[in-house]
């Protein structure tokens, strides 16, 4: 299911506590970019290079539709598409 929200682009990614992987968007939010089968499909998230083509991609932000207040910068900012301690 695609959720409804303006497309915002892919600025960086960090991981969350349980080692999810999210995505920073433009817009000052962040969101999940799990992969997650069969629900979820993402392979592209598990590996750098796909992380790496997935930068200005835009990606609908839910938080936007809300009117949500920015996030936090992430606790664990990690270089675009990189992989921590490679
Ligand atoms: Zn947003």
């Amino acid at each position: 299911m695609p959720e409804p929200g303006p497309p915002r682009a892919i600025v960086g990614y960090h991981r969350d506590e349980e080692n999810h992987w999210v995505a920073r968007l433009a817009c000052g939010h962040n969101q999940h970019v799990r992969h997650d089968p069969p629900w979820i499909l993402r392979p592209w998230v598990t590996h750098a290079e796909g992380r790496r083509a997935m930068l200005g991609h835009a990606l609908a932000c839910l938080k936007c539709a809300r009117g949500e207040p920015p996030d936090p910068p992430p606790a664990h900012p990690e270089e675009p598409g990189g992989e921590p301690g490679a």
